[in-house]
């Protein structure tokens, strides 16, 4: 074909690189919006002030399937890797507090996911969720009091118990979501403190286990109604096999990293990665909600006989938000992409969607109280939490300035301090 052929000819019927969503997609998420707009809007005001865990709406989602492995498995089977982030925009979207109630127990899955053998997936991870009659939910816990961004600084330890078989743990986490009221526990900790990060490794905690108890629930500035606590380890036993995938791989491993070979699969490490970009689909939400809701009340409200978003600098702001939504949202769906597909992260393109949707979303939201005025300000209007509710977006699974750290570090080939 002559170039003047090949230009001239339409594209191909089937497009090898196509934005638009699936059937499949789309009744994913118009499920999930329906829940979110019925169930969790008209709550999310009284969960957020009574800053308890919302189990009668944790219960909706698992009655419906929302809540549960199947419905988690059914996301995460899409080949595009685009469900998951579809899912959580739209559940924080409904409201961020009841979000992570939900959400929550996937960091626990995730880490068993990504590091358990299969025989420890199936037997754990339904046990993360529980029944839809009796719901439950599961904890991931690697922070400690002096190891947040410093991962590496882990000090719960983990020793093995020749004469029982049974690992034994004693520390302190800190900052634990569903820390102490999780029926699964996913404890990071480290078998070898000199190896820092590539000592540690992951242990299923089982619900009941004895030494394991609840510290101090942490009250918070937003997403109240997910629990946040301490969890303290002493000497907590469980079972050789809750080593997640098992103690002849993490032998080998640290045998590698003695001998000055790669140790590569830090526990801690390996679990943010994988879920970096779902993160960010959650701050989306949140900056949506706001940006919508900000739209039609500029639309709405009048001042000097017209309505506010006559004004450029309203109007603007606007188109600012949605630009910026719009962008944090694709940098999202390629990092999902990418997971999903299994190709490297080489210029940390997981962090970068987490540290985008989660800089966005605290913008977003700040500038929608300034749409709202007074009323921005006001309890009685949702604007307020959804600003308060964004501001951990910048701060929990790797502050913003970890991630420049990463992507830094990434594109550089310098170690960056
Ligand atoms: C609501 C909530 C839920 C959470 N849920 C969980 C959970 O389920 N499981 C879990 O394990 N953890 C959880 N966390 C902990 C969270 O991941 C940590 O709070 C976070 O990683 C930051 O650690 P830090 O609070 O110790 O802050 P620090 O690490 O003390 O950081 C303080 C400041 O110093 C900056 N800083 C630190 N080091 C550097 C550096 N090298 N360069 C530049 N700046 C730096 C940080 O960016 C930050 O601004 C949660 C936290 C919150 C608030």
């Amino acid at each position: 074909m002559s170039t003047t052929d090949a230009l001239a000819a339409p594209a191909a019927t089937e497009p090898s690189f196509d934005l638009r969503l699936t059937d499949d997609q789309k009744d994913v998420r118009d499920w999930v919006h329906g829940f979110a707009k019925d169930v969790m809007r008209p709550a999310a005001a009284e969960w957020d002030e009574r800053e308890e865990t919302p189990w009668p709406v944790i219960q909706e989602a698992a009655k419906i399937g929302l809540y549960g492995f199947e419905g988690l498995a059914q996301f995460f089977a899409d080949p595009s890797g685009l469900t998951m982030p579809i899912v959580n925009e739209e559940l924080f979207w409904g409201d961020a507090g009841l979000g992570m109630a939900i959400m929550g127990t996937t960091l626990a899955v995730a880490a068993i996911v990504g590091q358990g053998t299969g025989e420890q997936i199936g037997t754990w991870i339904p046990q993360c969720f529980g029944t839809a009659d009796e719901p439950a939910v599961a904890a991931f816990c690697s922070s400690e009091p002096n190891a947040g961004s410093d991962v590496s600084n882990v000090r719960t330890r983990a020793r093995f118990d020749q004469a029982t078989g049974e690992w034994v743990l004693n520390g302190q986490k800190a900052w634990a979501t569903n820390g102490g009221i999780a029926g699964v526990h996913v404890v990071i900790a480290t078998v070898d403190p000199e190896l820092r990060s590539r000592g540690h490794a992951a242990f299923i905690v089982p619900p009941g286990t004895p030494g394991l108890t609840m510290g101090a629930k942490v009250t918070k500035h937003g997403l109240r109604a997910s629990h946040t606590a301490d969890v303290f380890l002493d000497d907590c036993r469980v079972p050789g096999d809750c080593l997640l995938g098992g103690k002849e791989k993490l032998d080998e491993r640290l045998a590698r990293v003695r001998e000055g070979r790669s140790g590569k699969g830090q526990a801690a490490m390996a679990t943010f990665e994988a879920s970096r970009p779902t993160v960010g689909a959650q701050a989306i939400g949140i900056a949506r909600a706001a940006y919508e809701y900000a739209l039609e009340y500029a639309k709405d409200r009048e001042q000097f006989g017209r309505a506010i978003i006559e004004n450029q600098a309203i109007a603007f702001t606007l188109a600012d938000m949605k630009l910026e939504i719009d962008a944090a949202r694709l940098l999202v769906w390629r990092a999902s992409w990418m997971g999903r597909n299994g190709m490297p992260f080489d210029n940390a393109e997981g962090s970068m969607s987490k540290l985008k949707a989660g800089e966005v979303a605290v913008w977003a939201t700040e500038r929608a109280m300034q749409i709202l005025g007074g009323n921005g300000y006001a309890r009685e209007f949702p604007v307020e939490r959804w600003a308060r509710d964004a501001k951990i977006y910048t701060i929990f699974e790797g502050t913003s300035e970890i991630q420049r750290l990463v992507i830094a570090r990434a594109i550089s080939g310098v170690h960056v301090r």
